[in-house]
């Protein structure tokens, strides 16, 4: 074993502290609100007892976004909230600013690129989901195409304070219920048996796997025009 002596520093791995991403006003003034209010839907105003102010502007998202939407919501934060976003757990995004005159030019930014501001107070915030196909491996369904339907039919909702009291949604893909608890949580079923595309099947699924996630074993394997596929049991499966 070397006895040379060691220079470097190690670097560990692991997350950051979240500390390093909260917005400086809201790092100084941690802990220490006097009190909020909600000036119009999906705008908050938080005051510090030191007299620091800060607006918050939110909004709904598509909740799977690509890179180039990430990049569109970094640059409205460049421009308005001094870089600093952040996601919550019913997937909306919230810019926070100390500079009241943000907030309208923020608003009609978010709105031209399609991202409805609201989610606040006495609404229909969006769904709180699960990852579905993205991450997880036991879906049938997928909660995130589900959410988007949900979302695009409570539209109004989100973006008015109209309803008598706030209203949480969540959705999961199985009863499991990793979407959480709220006001109304939807499991997503499927009421028939799943029609298989032979054609796609082969290539993008791991079909030992697919055979071993059924229940009631009612996927099976098979061959078709001499590749390998699956075939569903309908007399068995339980949907
Ligand atoms: S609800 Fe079930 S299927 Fe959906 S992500 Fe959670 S564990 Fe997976
Ligand atoms: S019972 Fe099996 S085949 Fe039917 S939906 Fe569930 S996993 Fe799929």
């Amino acid at each position: 074993m070397s006895s040379q002596e060691r220079t470097w520093k190690t670097i560990e791995s692991g997350p950051h502290t979240y500390e390093e991403a909260l917005h400086p006003v809201v790092r100084k003034n941690y802990g220490k609100w006097k009190y909020h209010e909600i000036p119009k839907p999906g705008v908050l105003k938080h005051v510090a007892e030191s007299g620091d102010t800060i607006w918050t502007v939110r909004a709904g998202t598509p909740r799977q976004d690509t890179i180039d939407k990430v990049r569109l919501l970094c640059d409205v934060a460049d421009k308005y909230s001094d870089g600093f976003l952040r996601f919550t757990v019913r997937n909306n995004v919230e810019f926070l600013t100390p500079n009241g005159e943000n907030v309208e030019p923020m608003i009609a930014e978010l709105e031209s690129l399609g991202f409805p501001v609201g989610g606040t107070g006495m609404c229909v915030s969006a769904v709180s989901h699960t990852q579905g196909w993205l991450h997880c491996d036991i879906p049938a369904t997928d909660a995130s195409g589900v959410v988007k339907s949900m979302m695009d039919t409570v539209y109004n909702e989100f973006k008015d304070m109209q309803m008598p009291n706030k209203v949480r949604l969540s959705t999961s893909c199985c009863s499991i219920n990793c979407g959480g608890q709220a006001d109304i949580a939807v499991v997503v079923k499927h009421t028939r048996p799943p029609r298989i595309n032979h054609e796609h099947l082969v290539k993008t699924c791991e079909l030992p796997k697919a055979v071993a996630r059924c229940p009631v074993a009612a996927i099976r394997p098979t061959v078709v025009d001499g590749k390998k596929s699956l075939m569903v049991d309908e007399a068995k499966c339980i949907c």
